[in-house]
Parts: structure tokens; sequence; C-alpha cells
């Protein structure tokens, strides 16, 4: 079976695929401890799209951002970041550019918090304005909590046990099991997102319990947002990617 991401294919093997929609992949370039790849994130992003695409058919996963919106993480080394209106711009750019192969159904998939309301801000000018239709998926630590419950404990730590696990399964080459520790607190789960740097909540710049991390968990991770997600792609294909009474139980 080919590769379905645009980066590893060649002019002859695009050529003979049936496109109609596509997948760009949002990562980031920040510090995930001694323990984690800067590009964990992009490789959460690439992994989550390729699954998707594979399951979907007919879908093309973009070559992933790796720059993000990490100003929060700057204090921490080697952080590289991209302003909120800059990832906003190159979503766009980047949409455009796919109108002229065929492409109008674009699926916007950030692996990185700080990047969602970027994502929001590209889909919404790419809607109105651009006549091409979007949807987003972001929050995979939140939605695989949900969809894993009782089976997985699945953080929504910083470089935690969660991202090991992603990363275990998506990369192993890069992790260092053998320096990640253990820190016994979470995210509260306040009412409000306060904007700040992490710097301020996190000290070290890395939360969670990795050394917990397992491929199998990373591996179920994957299955479940796949079973979460690609039947509600499929909705949308039904519907020629479109908003509409379908969305609305009945
Ligand atoms: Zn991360």
């Amino acid at each position: 079976m080919n590769d379905v991401r645009l980066g590893r294919l060649t002019g002859h093997a695009v050529a003979g695929g049936r496109y109609d929609k596509a997948i760009l992949p949002l990562g980031a370039t920040e510090y995930h401890g001694p323990h984690l790849p800067y590009g964990t994130d992009t490789i959460a992003a690439e992994a989550l799209a390729a699954a998707f695409a594979r399951e979907l058919g007919q879908t093309l996963v973009l070559p992933p951002m790796p720059y993000g919106v990490s100003h929060h993480h700057l204090p921490f080394p080697w952080t590289l970041s991209v302003r909120p209106d800059t990832l906003s711009l190159v979503v766009r750019d980047v949409a455009d550019s796919l109108l002229g192969n065929g492409i109008a159904k674009l699926l916007i998939l950030s692996a990185h918090d700080g990047n969602a309301p970027a994502a929001q801000v590209a889909a919404r000018h790419l809607s109105q304005d651009h006549h091409i239709s979007v949807a987003v998926f972001s929050g995979w630590q939140r939605k695989s909590q949900a969809a894993l419950a009782g089976r997985h404990r699945i953080d929504l730590d910083h470089a935690g046990q969660s991202e090991t696990s992603l990363t275990l399964y998506a990369a192993p080459e890069t992790v260092r099991l053998d320096l990640a520790s253990m820190e016994a607190n979470e995210p509260s789960g306040l009412a409000i997102d306060v904007v700040g740097s992490f710097a301020d909540v996190v000290p070290r710049g890395y939360s969670g319990a990795a050394a917990s991390g397992t491929r199998e968990e990373g591996e179920a991770i994957v299955a479940a947002l796949v079973r979460l997600v690609v039947p509600h792609l499929r909705l949308l294909d039904a519907h020629g990617w479109k908003a509409g009474a379908w969305m609305r139980q009945p």
C-alpha cells in the first residue's frame, strides 16, 4: 500500500492516487523534558493524521508543520515558536495551494494546545473567504482520555505518560525511557484558560508519570482516536463536507 504522506511520495506515486481531501498536521518544536524529543507534538500530529488517512482512503497527509505557537514554552531551551497570526497565515496559504490540485476539503489536525486558536482562526477564514471546507481536530489527550476511560488512565500532562506512550508507538527510537520520571501532580481542570508562561506553572518544563508510558498504550490511543474520529469524517464525506442537520441528534 502506498504511503499516504505527501512528503514521502514521488510524483509518479502521487499521480496514481485519487485524493479528494487532505489532512494538515500541526506540531511544535518545544522542550519535552530529557526523555522526549523536541518534535513530540509533530510526531503525534503526523502519526494520527496518517492513521486517519489510511482508514479513510483518498486522503493525502500533508507535510507536518514543525513550528507551533509555543511562546508559553520559550523559557525552556531550544523551544522555537511562531506567532498565532503566522501559523494561521501558513495554514491558509497551504490550503490555498491545495485548490489548484482540486482539493477543497481539509482537516487541520493539531497535536499541540497552543495551536488550537490559530487553527480555528484559519479554518474560519478558509470557510468564509476561500470556499474551502474545513474541519479541525485538536485535544487528542482529552479525547482519548474519554474514549479509553476504564481501560487506560490517559493524562493531560506535558511530556507525561500519554505523550510518552504515543511517542513510543510512533517514533520509539527518539525516546529515552531511562530518563523518564514520575511527578505526582496533574492539571487541576480550571474552568478558565489562563494565558501565561508554562515555566510559572511547571518550573522544570515537563510533568506527569512519563516512566509509566508504554508502546501498547500509544497503540491503544491511536486506535481509540481512529474509532472516534474516522466515522465522523465518513459522515462529513457523505454530506459533501457541508455543515447541516446531519450534525444534530435525532
Ligand atoms: Zn507535547
